[in-house]
């Protein structure tokens, strides 16, 4: 997976490339898709959801250009697979997650591996997390309209926030930066994911 999918297609960050040889993707999927865990493609994880290609985890991780001493949100915790490589990668995640299933099984896995500088909570997280905003990274694992205006406010000075924002069908993936001059938005191509359901997502 780390050759073929990651180093080979220009994911080749040291930081995410540890990361991904370390954190063991098949204990994130289903028993039945175990042998489908390395594959390049996003696999259902129940409640109508998936985890994400490890391609485009590579992808945006790189984006984020951690350097191991952050605090860094996530928005979509799913199947915790990305939270344990943001475990790997920086000091502090805060990863909020919309479905009680998902959010419980996240903390068994978390636990299990012993990824103890992880905070999960259960809600929303269109609205981000305010109370241990700012934060120096900010990534979302869903599809949005636009980019929720309480995740641009809850980045710290120099933060970077990704996002995919378009369609129900397809998105554009967004790089969000706080600069001193305000908030700088650039393109980083297309991708697909589920969609971001909340007060500041899409309705339901
Ligand atoms: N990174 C995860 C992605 C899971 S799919 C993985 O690879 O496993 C996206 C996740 O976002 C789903 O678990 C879905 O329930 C969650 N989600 C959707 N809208 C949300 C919201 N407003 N707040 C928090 N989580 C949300």
């Amino acid at each position: 997976m780390v050759q073929t999918q990651l180093l080979d297609r220009g994911v080749q960050d040291p930081r995410v490339i540890h990361a991904m040889r370390k954190v063991p993707r098949h204990l994130f999927v289903e028993p039945a898709l175990v042998n489908r865990a390395y594959d390049d493609d996003p696999l259902p994880i129940g409640a109508k959801q998936t985890i994400s290609q490890p391609y485009i985890v590579g992808y945006m991780l790189q984006a984020l250009k951690l350097k191991g001493t952050e605090r860094v949100l996530e928005i979509g915790t799913g199947s915790a697979y990305q939270t344990a490589l943001l475990a790997e990668m920086c000091t502090n995640v805060f990863s909020v997650e919309k479905l009680r299933s998902l959010a419980v099984q996240a903390r068994t896995i978390l636990d299990e591996l012993c990824y103890y500088n992880v905070a999960l909570h259960l809600g929303d997280g269109t609205v981000g997390w305010s109370e241990h905003a700012p934060y120096d990274a900010i990534i979302v694992a869903a599809g949005a309209p636009n980019v929720p205006a309480p995740l641009g406010r809850q980045l710290a000075a120099g933060g970077r926030l990704i996002i995919p924002i378009g369609g129900d069908q397809s998105q554009t993936l967004k790089l969000t930066c706080r600069t001193p001059t305000g908030l700088e938005e650039t393109d980083l191509g297309g991708c697909r994911f589920v969609k971001l359901l909340g007060r500041y997502g899409w309705p339901g």
